[in-house]
């Protein structure tokens, strides 16, 4: 029988795989992680800059309703009690998000959920099936709020007009009748003190790393373990015989401002058409910092190709059929799993991730 060096080739050093390999290694099994990028951490990797922890791939807030997860979560760090709040800019007014008595208010004038339901079923436009995600919003919540806060977002997010957009992208819009700027609904929520690096170095501590190696430009790799845990993207694993799984991809300009506080919140949404990016990050506010500089990201979205990051997967029914021709594949494979957000082509918020991660774990160690 062939020995193999390690149990566990890990094929990328993101969340997924960081969880994988810290109950891999607490159980005493051997893991080599390989990561393209020059760090570990994947989309979750902070990057401390003037004693800030900076989001390098985008705001990471971590919530969830899973009571096990976020206990799981406590043994490998500490939260702090952010509150995801973000506002919204639109021409020389700032709104709150998500929409509520708050908003309502900074609309019309409004100060009861009476007035605010009034004047909404006022706006709300009669569709019979909306067949776009412009027709979609103005039945759900009228012109004012989709005109003002989803218009311009959306068609900048997506980089195509709103009307041409399909009607599920937004299946509803919650909407609050309380004064209440908590974005999220889950139980728990938070960002971990001193950022997400020190968690994911936690996890791949005991596993050995070779950074800057591109799995697919060495493939010789597995043979060094039983099993291969791949988190890259499956179509390139295939060297895209179907064709491309599209993505929409994202920029960010990074700035270090010698000013102690430029916006007051960490996350500023950008809701006009004429303004190029959608958000400014100002990351010392996720952990209520009082260092005398600030950093921010100027996030832009943008169009994707095999050169950039692959952010959001565009799960359109083209690519769904696509992605499930991979999947076919996939299934025939003998010891690789194909995992995380790349691996199954869908955008996964961090507690499934982790969920996943510990799940995959067990089944592989029945
Ligand atoms: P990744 O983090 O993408 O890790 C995959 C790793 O594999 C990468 O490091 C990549 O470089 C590497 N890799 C790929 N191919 C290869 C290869 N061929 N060889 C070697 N290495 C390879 N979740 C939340 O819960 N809250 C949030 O606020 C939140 N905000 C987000 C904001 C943005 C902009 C995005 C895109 C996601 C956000 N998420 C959020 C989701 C979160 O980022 C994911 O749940 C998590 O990062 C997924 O981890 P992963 O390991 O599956 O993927």
């Amino acid at each position: 029988m062939k020995k193999y060096k390690y149990n566990y080739l890990l094929v990328g050093g993101g969340l997924f795989n960081a969880i994988f390999a810290y109950k891999a290694t607490q159980n005493n099994k051997k893991c080599l992680v390989v990561e393209k990028r020059s760090h570990l951490g994947g989309n979750v990797y902070c990057q401390t800059i003037e004693g800030i922890n900076v989001h390098k791939y985008g705001a990471h807030i971590f919530h969830t309703k899973d009571k096990f997860v976020w206990e799981f979560m406590q043994t490998l760090c500490q939260f702090n009690h952010y509150i995801n709040s973000p506002l919204a800019k639109y021409q020389d007014k700032i709104y709150n998000l998500p929409f509520n008595m708050n908003t309502f208010y900074q609309l019309w004038g409004v100060k009861t959920p009476k007035e605010a339901m009034h004047k909404i079923e006022s706006q709300q436009i009669e569709i019979n099936n909306p067949s776009n995600l412009e027709e979609q919003a103005l039945s759900l919540v009228g012109y004012d709020i989709y005109e003002k806060l989803i218009k311009g977002y959306t068609e900048k997010q997506w980089g195509t007009e709103a009307s041409k957009l399909p009607a599920f992208i937004i299946n509803r819009i919650p909407l609050r009748f309380t004064f209440n700027n908590n974005y999220f609904e889950d139980p728990y929520q938070g960002i971990p003190i001193g950022g997400y690096t020190p968690i994911i170095e936690k996890c791949f501590a005991h596993s050995d790393i070779l950074l800057n190696t591109n799995f697919t430009e060495d493939r010789s790799l597995k043979d060094l373990a039983k099993t291969t845990i791949y988190t890259g993207m499956i179509d390139e694993y295939y060297s895209y015989k179907y064709g491309a799984l599209e993505y929409r991809s994202l920029k960010f300009e990074e700035r270090v401002l010698d000013t102690e506080n430029f916006q007051g919140n960490a996350v500023v949404n950008y809701t006009e058409q004429n303004v190029p990016h959608t958000r400014i990050l100002e990351h010392k506010h996720f952990e209520f910092g009082t260092q005398p500089k600030t950093v921010i990201s100027i996030e832009y979205p943008c169009k994707w190709d095999k050169k950039s990051e692959p952010y959001y997967p565009i799960n359109t029914q083209h690519n769904n059929l696509l992605y499930a021709k991979y999947k076919e594949l996939a299934t025939k494979e003998d010891n690789i799993y194909f995992a995380g957000r790349l691996g199954t082509y869908q955008y996964n918020d961090m507690d499934k991730t982790v969920h996943d991660a510990l799940k995959l774990y067990e089944t592989l160690n029945q």
